[in-house]
């Protein structure tokens, strides 16, 4: 069954009067610079909002959600991703102080009644995703390049005898050696 988009456009002021809850899916195809960081575009992140009037300020709180694929920066093969982020914004118009705020709001600045929420989203999930994905390092396709090797000091004697032995019997003079003790 697939969810429901959420709605794209709305009014932070009318559903906070209504202490309205809202949810749905916000496709990364749609979100600018997601697009450009996943390798899937047809995931979806979940969303989850509540909106209130908290100490005369509309807030908008909540958490969004979801996986994605990106790519690997060791092996440059597909790696899932679980991101999520908490919201907690209080919308101020241009005419008001972000100082002015409660410490446990980010200010989310609303120049007219509608607020682009596939755009709040997308800000908010960028600043959770990773900057480079990797692969938990038992996954990675790269790990047998990246493993540390632990060398004693033994085996580095094992391999000076193994060496010289090897230079002995390639030498190519030691058969001229032994046609001149021959003639
Ligand atoms: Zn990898």
């Amino acid at each position: 069954m697939s969810k429901l988009l959420l709605p794209r456009f709305v009014s932070p002021r009318k559903l906070a009067q209504q202490g309205a809850c809202i949810e749905g899916v916000v496709p990364v195809s749609s979100m600018q610079h997601m697009e450009d960081l996943v390798v899937d575009q047809t995931e979806e992140i979940n969303v989850n909002l509540k909106f209130m009037i908290d100490g005369g300020y509309v807030t908008v709180t909540g958490k969004l959600f979801g996986t994605v694929l990106m790519e690997c920066q060791r092996c440059m093969d597909t790696t899932s991703v679980d991101i999520s982020a908490n919201i907690s914004l209080a919308c101020l118009h241009a005419d008001q102080q972000v100082k002015s705020l409660p410490p446990q709001f980010e200010p989310l600045m609303v120049t007219d009644e509608k607020v682009d929420l596939y755009a709040l989203a997308e800000e908010e999930l960028l600043l959770s995703l990773p900057i480079v994905a990797y692969h938990n390092n038992d996954k990675c396709n790269a790990n047998e390049y990246s493993k540390p090797v632990m060398v004693t000091i033994d085996d580095l004697r094992k391999d000076k005898n193994a060496n010289e032995q090897t230079q002995e019997k390639e030498n190519p003079f030691s058969v001229l050696t032994h046609l001149k003790l021959n003639p």
